[in-house]
């Protein structure tokens, strides 16, 4: 990989498909609830039964424009919507209605954040509204080894088609403009996203030239991406697969290749010349599709704040790192209970601390979403309050948190049930000091003779005989002057 790195140089661009969350079909009314039993959401216009007419559903054009917008895109006032047509049992019309020459939205860009690299941008051609296909099914039948089935639920269900420039020059870099991409479409809630069910699905367009060249070589096309580890091996495979051709004096061969995610290996599937005519017209039941500068403003009003921006905000805010500030932002929920739990509070790093340490780990080891956490931002808060007012130990207000989390309990409620309280009192912890170093005199004396390293033992039995209950800073400083007062 590394000496590929060097001789040649990878140009890649993805081309992603985004199921819209609308509740129903763009041009029916069917619903799109994932997971229905097969062919029970369907109608006469997504079977596609001669005389069905399509009506634009109005909730996909909302969305695409917010997609379209939160990807710094221009939305055309006029786009046209136009047939692809191609036999497939899965696509019952025999054409999809998609978007061809006048695509919805052109000229985006979306920024890379890459750790230790200046921002990059990287250029979004298009992005155009079409219909999604049913899908076969080969699988799980007592026939399936002689017959395949046809599930047309999904036949109409909507989706945006998004094209990058060919401007990601690295596997990673591939990788980084998903995840910027996935993550800028959860903050729209235009999609949830999910790979495993489909709603985002992902080709990558790849190729290599010899540093130095500006021309580019021939591309190939990979499909079947339905990870974000996979696109990146794919593409890791691919562009060694190329290198070794390109290195044995042979030319890359333009064609569609397909992932095994198996074996970690691509195959070819159709060549350039086996390519399809797709034959796009423009699409005669539906008119021309205009958006109007007042509906593009009325909709660009309503944008929230895209995770970049809030990143951005929760370091200059809250002083957090950056990196804290990404794994919030990672989940719109996840910064939003930070950012409840901090409004007002003194000390956010604290609590982002705890919101990215003990509550994230309870939450993963309860397969929990945010929205489910067990103890609200507030009590959060709260607890960070009780540690830096020196009520609890760090030590514990981790018990305090499990009982929270555990019981329902608020910050207090739980320190109370624990009968838990940091003693803090310099004259409590003095009286406690003093009896252990009268029980340990030899130890002292060794202390005293220059074998420091005993005093961690002294803390840890000054802690015991507190019942883990002494403020350990305070024990510290206390038994360090009480040791060498002699
Ligand atoms: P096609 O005509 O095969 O659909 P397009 O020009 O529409 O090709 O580009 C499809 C995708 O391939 C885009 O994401 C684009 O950035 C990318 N792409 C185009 N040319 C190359 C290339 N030489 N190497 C890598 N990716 C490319
Ligand atoms: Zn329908
Ligand atoms: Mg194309």
């Amino acid at each position: 990989m590394a000496e590929t790195e060097s001789r040649y140089e990878p140009v890649i661009g993805l081309e992603v498909h985004v199921q819209l969350n609308t509740a129903s079909k763009i041009f029916c009314s069917c619903t799109t609830r994932f997971g229905a039993p097969p062919n029970t959401q369907t109608c006469p216009v997504c079977l596609g039964l001669p005389g069905a007419l399509p009506v634009l559903n109005r909730a996909v054009v909302d969305k695409a424009i917010r997609a379209a917008l939160g990807l710094n895109c221009t939305v055309r006032e006029t786009s046209i919507f136009a047939r692809k047509n191609y036999f497939y049992p899965d696509l019952p019309k025999g054409y999809q209605i998609s978007q061809y020459d006048r695509p919805l939205a052109e000229h985006g860009h979306l920024e890379l954040e890459m750790e230790g690299a200046a921002a990059q941008r990287i250029g979004i051609t298009r992005l155009h509204v079409e219909e999604d296909a049913g899908k076969s099914m080969h699988e799980g039948f007592p026939d399936s080894l002689h017959r395949s089935y046809v599930d047309l639920n999904r036949a109409g269900v909507p989706l945006i088609e998004i094209v990058s420039e060919p401007d990601l020059r690295s596997p990673a870099e591939a990788h980084e403009y998903l995840t910027r991409l996935k993550e800028i479409m959860l903050y729209l809630d235009v999609s949830d996203c999910n790979m495993e069910e489909g709603s985002l699905r992902c080709d990558a367009n790849v190729s290599l030239r010899p540093r130095g060249q500006t021309a580019f070589g021939a591309k190939v096309e990979i499909k079947n991406l339905n990870s974000f580890r996979f696109l990146q091996r794919a593409l890791e495979h691919e562009i060694e697969r190329q290198a070794q051709v390109l290195d044995s004096g042979g030319r890359v061969l333009q064609e569609t290749r397909l992932y095994n995610s198996a074996e970690g290996v691509t195959r070819g599937m159709r060549s350039k010349e086996e390519a399809h005519d797709y034959r796009y017209f423009p699409e005669p039941d539906l008119p021309p599709l205009r958006v109007s500068a007042a509906w593009r403003a009325e909709i660009e009003r309503h944008l929230p704040e895209l995770p970049k921006a809030r990143r951005e905000r929760l370091v200059a805010q809250y002083g957090l790192t950056p990196y804290d500030a990404a794994v919030l932002t990672a989940q719109p929920a996840l910064a939003a209970y930070f950012e409840r739990a901090a409004a007002g509070a003194a000390n956010a790093k604290g609590i982002a601390n705890w919101v990215l340490g003990d509550l994230s780990a309870w939450l993963n080891a309860h397969g929990a979403a945010v929205e489910k956490a067990p103890v609200p931002p507030e009590q959060i808060a709260a607890l960070v309050g009780l540690i830096d007012g020196g009520v609890l130990s760090s030590k514990m207000a981790k018990d305090v948190f499990a009982r929270m989390a555990a019981a329902g309990e608020g910050a207090e409620a739980a320190v109370a049930a624990l009968g838990l309280r940091q003693i803090g009192d310099a004259g409590a912890i003095e009286a406690i000091i003093a009896g252990v170093l009268e029980a340990h005199p030899k130890q002292r004396e060794q202390y005293q003779a220059g074998k420091t390293a005993l005093l961690g033992f002294f803390v840890g039995q000054v802690m015991k005989a507190s019942q883990g209950q002494a403020n350990p800073g305070m024990v510290n400083d206390l038994l360090r002057k009480a040791l060498e007062a002699k």
